[in-house]
């Protein structure tokens, strides 16, 4: 039996800026993304049914063509003319709607996956072009690594790659809607912007401590206000150690860099007893070369 497994990273947000509000009510954007080694598991296999069958480890999650997987296997399918039946499964370990991109890297994985599994002859430069269809965070999550993206997050510039660093990632269980946060956010309002090339700069001198200094998400002028948990995580996270800490995305997951392994431990224990968060890890980041 053909069969591929493999890993859906999440991502995290070192800046995100938001540049204007664009006239088809999208908001163009800034920012500098990273893939962390916390990440899906997906296995993908080829019958001779012509269905596509997804299953989760998650009973509440669908799988159904509302799931970004089952999309990207459908649109495969079309595109490429493929006959056979896609079975994948799916194992979620990225928090869900957590401001991490698991549902776009779920899909960025899906279409690489039934790509490399069937040999079909597509660039990855092509499956971008038909995964922003599905998402605007997807062309990200086939790229992988440390990237600038711009426009709605599609237009993606290659960065030096990220100091090797360890993370520890905490989502409190609150529900954030995306477009409800960029539906508040008012630009006159916000007072800090990052400052993008600079940090381009500290990145290429793999300036951890000057990284931590000057990362900035303008949408925690949104969610933090709504959500003050976020802020009480971001400073359990200094407190206990962390060079830096910030909300990435539209939240509500905050991450936090540390210097070793044992202090991001500390600020675990710590944060899980004292705010009650059950999803928190320990993870580092990704950088594409190495795989
Ligand atoms: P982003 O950072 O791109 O905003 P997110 O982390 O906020 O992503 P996701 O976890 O990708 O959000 O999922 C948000 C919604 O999409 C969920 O409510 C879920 O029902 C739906 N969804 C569809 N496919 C998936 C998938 N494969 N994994 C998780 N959620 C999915």
């Amino acid at each position: 039996m053909k069969q591929i497994k493999l890993n859906a990273r999440a991502k995290i947000n070192i800046t995100l800026d938001v540049i204007r509000k664009r006239e088809d009510g999208y908001h163009d954007l800034s920012m500098i993304m990273q893939s962390v080694n916390l990440c899906d598991n997906l296995t993908i296999s080829i019958n001779d049914s012509g269905m596509i069958e997804l299953t989760s480890n998650y009973d509440w999650l669908p799988c159904d063509e509302r799931n970004l997987v089952y999309k990207a296997a459908a649109l495969m399918k079309e595109k490429y003319g493929i006959k056979e039946g896609i079975r994948i499964h799916l194992e979620k370990n990225i928090p869900v709607a957590a401001g991490m991109a698991g549902g776009s890297s779920d899909c960025a994985a899906t279409l690489v996956g039934i790509r490399n599994l069937l040999k079909i002859n597509a660039s990855d430069e092509e499956l971008m072009t038909i995964g922003k269809t599905l998402g605007a965070d997807v062309p990200y999550c086939i790229l992988r690594g440390t990237a600038l993206a711009e426009g709605i997050g599609e237009k993606l510039t290659k960065l030096p790659p990220f100091p090797d660093s360890i993370l520890l990632i905490a989502k409190p269980p609150i529900n954030v809607s995306t477009a409800a946060v960029f539906g508040s956010l008012d630009l006159s309002n916000v007072d800090k912007h990052p400052d993008n090339d600079k940090m381009i700069e500290l990145i290429k001198n793999k300036d951890l401590k000057g990284i931590c200094e000057n990362m900035c998400n303008v949408l925690e002028s949104v969610t933090v206000k709504n959500y003050p948990i976020i802020n009480n995580i971001k400073k359990a996270m200094t407190d206990n150690g962390a060079l830096g800490s910030l909300m990435s995305g539209s939240g509500p997951t905050v991450f936090g860099f540390f210097e070793s392994y044992d202090k991001a431990l500390n600020a675990l224990k710590y944060i899980r007893a004292k705010h009650h968060i059950k999803e928190i890890y320990i993870t580092t980041v990704f950088n594409t070369i190495r795989e």
